[in-house]
């Protein structure tokens, strides 16, 4: 028997009748396959809420949530029970009715009234209501999380089993899609919080009977429940199927990363099965790897690599090597890594692309795409963070001729050293010659747009030379135009965005980035 598709439900809170009846039509244009009605506040009647039931344009769920859960309704459970067996017993009754296995436990005689009018999951009759008995934790994750899945189950009348939990990091969505499929009937398993949201992503992978979206920041009744429109349109509901890979950006933050939008649409251009979703880690080494082995190891998620930002570069190489996966070269020795590769048999790989993100665009630019070499080429790289190691190692390996400027003359030399270039401080550039100068630094980013590493009118700006921003925000800085101006060519930072996006996104699906559509995408978000 194949499992019904998991409905993706818009939560409703129930303040009156027709504006609650328009969210439904709303949630219904919008994408969604149900509704859930939350009526914890009782501002309806109970004909009322059969009434909102009768007339809703998608299959509800009725939630009559109560305190202990932090739910709204704190009245007699008689109450309660008053209302789903006038619900489950109504011409047209809701999809689903959610009581907390606790109170469902502690009022087990009261709630037995529903028993000739819901459906029995040993005998299912279609058209009845099915029982939801939930468990919710804003505080953690409960230690017994099994166990109250278990006694879920045991409930004759209970169709489906609810859990939901606070996230404790990145590795409850693994834990929550083993419960679903531990479940022998289709259940629900939600990991809260931002670090659980892949858990509400992937619940349709996992054949979950439901998972939440909210039709606007403001209608969300869990933290960490993605909008509607974001489900649908950014991470491919439709698309998502049992064999969907999963791939992510891990960091933190990781809610304003661009890379879901770029690699999701990448794979909707291509038709390749994979899904692409936001991965937040906590800082530290062992934060990092307890989840992401969390996510190797899990039979269900076939995850199949990410994307790794700040703070996990270094985490990311150092946990590839020590678990004796493939480490690249040049990431060894700039001693950060951004892109993890899980193969079929979960052996783990570890790339910069960051570095490829610079080199290609150049080569592009001077024709030597082929060669891939710079010899003989004057580099000046401007700061000694991260992005300038990335630019200092690319364009060495290459054979320019490079020199690194920062403010800090130290954390110049120490890069440079690592290297084998030259080193000078940041007020040397102005009487510098150069062939491609990068910017590194933050200088020209919003707000501080004014600002650039150059006097305007710096000598070395020439017709012929190529000047690279790494800043991506504005799309033109100050930098730009100053080599506009001069008759440079210009690289902008969305080019290096753009580049070591493809090199993962062909290093994961073994097909060429469809670069147009990145571009496209990074255009948008940031407002072209
Ligand atoms: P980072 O590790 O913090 O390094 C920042 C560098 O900039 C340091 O060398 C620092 O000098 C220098 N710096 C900071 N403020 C300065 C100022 N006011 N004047 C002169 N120098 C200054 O940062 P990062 O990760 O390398 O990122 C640097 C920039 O690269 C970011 O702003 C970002 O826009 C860009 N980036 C772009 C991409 C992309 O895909 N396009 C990717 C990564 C980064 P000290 O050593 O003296 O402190």
């Amino acid at each position: 028997m194949t499992s019904p598709a998991t409905l993706l439900v818009a939560p409703i809170t129930v303040d009156a009748f027709d504006a609650a009846l328009a969210k439904a039509h709303q949630a219904l244009a919008g994408g969604a396959s149900a509704v859930e009605f939350r009526v914890d506040r009782q501002v309806l009647a109970v004909a009322q809420v059969c009434a909102l039931v009768a007339a809703s344009p998608l299959p509800c769920i009725i939630t009559c949530r109560h305190a202990c859960e932090t739910g709204g309704f704190d009245g007699p459970e008689a109450a309660r029970v008053e209302l789903y067996a006038a619900l489950a017993a109504a011409p047209k009754p809701p999809l689903g009715l959610d009581v907390e296995l606790a109170k469902w436990e502690e009022h087990r005689a009261l709630w037995r009234k529903l028993a000739p009018h819901v459906a029995v999951p040993a005998s299912p009759r279609a058209g009845r209501s099915q029982l939801i008995l939930s468990s919710h934790d804003f505080t953690g994750r409960p230690v017994d999380l099994a166990d109250r899945l278990a006694r879920m189950l045991a409930e004759p009348l209970c169709s489906v089993p609810k859990l939901a939990w606070k996230a404790q990091g990145l590795e409850d969505c693994a834990l929550a899609l083993r419960l679903l499929a531990q479940s022998p009937r289709p259940a629900v398993a939600l990991a809260m919080g931002e670090a659980g949201m892949p858990s509400r992503i992937l619940a349709k992978k996992a054949g979950a009977f439901m998972t939440f979206a909210a039709l606007d920041k403001e209608s969300g009744t869990a933290p960490g429940q993605p909008l509607l429109a974001e489900m649908i349109g950014l991470y491919r509901w439709n698309d998502i199927k049992p064999a969907t890979k999963v791939y992510g950006v891990v960091g933190c933050p990781v809610g304003h990363s661009m890379s879901p939008a770029i690699h999701n649409a990448g794979f909707a251009e291509t038709g390749f099965d994979g899904v692409y979703v936001p991965m937040r880690i906590e800082e530290g080494y062992e934060n990092f790897t307890r989840a992401l082995e969390a996510w190797i190891q899990s039979k269900e998620l076939d995850f199949g690599g990410a994307s790794v930002t700040i703070p996990h570069k270094e985490n990311l190489l150092r946990m590839v090597e020590e678990q004796g996966g493939e480490a690249e070269v040049l990431a060894t020795l700039i001693g950060a890594a951004n892109t993890l590769g899980v193969d079929a048999s979960r052996r783990l790989s570890a790339a910069n692309s960051d570095y490829r993100g610079l080199l290609l665009p150049v080569l592009a630019h001077l024709g030597r795409t082929e060669s891939g070499r710079l010899d003989g080429l004057r580099a000046a790289v401007v700061g000694a963070g991260g992005a300038a190691r990335a630019a200092v190692a690319a364009f060495a390996a290459a054979g320019a001729q490079v020199t690194v400027f920062n403010r800090s003359l130290e954390r110049a030399q120490e890069l440079a050293q690592d290297f084998g270039v030259l080193a000078m401080p940041l007020e040397a550039l102005a009487q510098t010659s150069f062939d491609l100068l990068v910017n590194g630094t933050p200088l020209g980013m919003t707000p501080n747009v004014d600002t650039s590493p150059l006097a305007d009118g710096h000598p070395a700006l020439k017709p012929g030379v190529v000047v690279f921003d790494t800043v991506y925000n504005p799309l033109e800085t100050k930098l730009l135009r100053q080599a506009k101006v001069a008759g440079c060519a210009c690289i902008p930072g969305t080019e290096m965005f753009v580049l070591q996006a493809a090199a993962q996104f062909e290093g994961w699906t073994g097909q060429p980035a469809p670069l147009a559509v990145f571009r496209n995408v990074l255009g948008r978000k940031l407002g072209r």
